[in-house]
């Protein structure tokens, strides 16, 4: 059976005009050669830096707009070049929920017709009495009373606002849903709460979460696999324990060592990285990451490292996993 979703060397490029005095036009690398997959009822979190391109691998996964090349491949099927009929299919079992839920509900609609709208437009309910069945389930699902639904967006709280659009996503019956950094503007308590309840509803329901942060406090909580992106490309792409355990790209190193560590022997040291992120219009050579990283040498400038699988289902793209452990300072520091 093939994957849920598969996504095979995703780009996306965008042309820019050519300057103010008509210089050539040039392009922006946003996402560069992006390959993944997303099991049934899995979470996969898409991590990194704002900027890094994750949230345009969410979009090209929602077809929001045509991708340059590659494939989006759901349940076996090709999505980047479907029929109308195949696209409609699509919308309907991949949902979206994004990070403010103030500007993405329509303030002069009241939840219950929030609700049924996508219940509708899927022609998923046999009669008006099974729609509002439906609304009331999903107003459960979420943790809503089911009189709430008469009233309007403004009314909730920024949590009860984003358990609404949990519902409004749910009510597509979607197999997986597309979370673009959707606690990322709330409180930490209203966080943990709407975290742990799209892992009970994954649960209920066997749903798969593409989970775009950058939070990674919040990925290590619930998370299945991590997929780490610098510039356009993946770096990692590891289960939980293996890439927060022992993470075998520098970039992925200097982003958990930020991560606040609960127990306080486990301190890991803070990995200051140089400089800042280069612009995706003209990338380095070589790796991407070598103007940052602590351990580049000369190989580095010149050939781009591939993601590669090493043991443990763990996918790493840096030349000093060519290296036995005990030469390779990412393995070596943490003996
Ligand atoms: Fe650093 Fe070189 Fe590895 Fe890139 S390939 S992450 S520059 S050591
Ligand atoms: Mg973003």
């Amino acid at each position: 059976k093939p994957p849920l979703l598969e996504v095979n060397d995703l780009k996306k490029h965008y042309r820019i005009a050519g300057g103010l005095f008509g210089g050539k036009p040039s392009f922006v690398y946003a996402v560069d050669g992006v390959s993944f997959t997303v099991d049934r009822g899995e979470t996969l979190s898409l991590v990194g830096e704002s900027g890094c391109g994750k949230s345009t691998v969410g979009r090209a996964v929602l077809r929001l707009f045509d991708i340059t090349s590659g494939q989006v491949v759901l349940d076996g099927q090709r999505m980047d070049d479907a029929s109308k009929d195949a696209l409609r299919a699509f919308r309907r079992r991949v949902q979206v929920v994004f990070q403010d839920p103030f500007s993405s509900l329509n303030p002069r609609m009241k939840v219950r017709d929030i609700l049924a709208e996508p219940i509708h437009n899927f022609g998923l309910a046999s009669s008006s009495a099974d729609v509002e069945a439906r609304v009331g389930k999903l107003m459960d699902l979420v943790g809503l009373p089911r009189e709430a639904v008469k009233r309007f967006p403004h009314e909730f709280s920024g949590g009860q606002r984003q358990r609404i659009c949990i519902a409004r996503a749910l009510a597509a019956e979607p197999e997986l849903i597309v979370c673009d950094e959707a606690v990322s503007a709330l409180d930490v308590s209203v966080k943990a709460q709407i975290v742990n309840l799209l892992q009970d509803i994954q649960r209920e329901l066997g749903l798969a979460l593409l989970f775009i942060s950058h939070d990674l406090a919040v990925v290590e909580h619930m998370t299945h696999r991590v997929a780490v992106m610098y510039l356009g490309k993946l770096v990692e792409v590891a289960p939980k324990r293996e890439l927060f355990g022992r993470p075998r790209h520098p970039y992925t190193q200097a982003l958990l060592s930020a991560v606040p560590q609960p127990e306080p022997g486990a301190k890991r040291e803070r990995i200051i990285l140089k400089g800042d992120v280069p612009s995706p219009v003209n990338p380095p050579k070589g790796c991407r990451f070598h103007t940052r990283c602590p351990y580049a040498f000369e190989r580095c400038t010149k050939e781009e490292p591939e993601l590669r699988l090493g043991d443990n289902e763990h996918w790493a793209a840096c030349h000093l996993n060519d290296r036995p452990d005990a030469e390779n300072p990412l393995t070596a520091a943490s003996h």
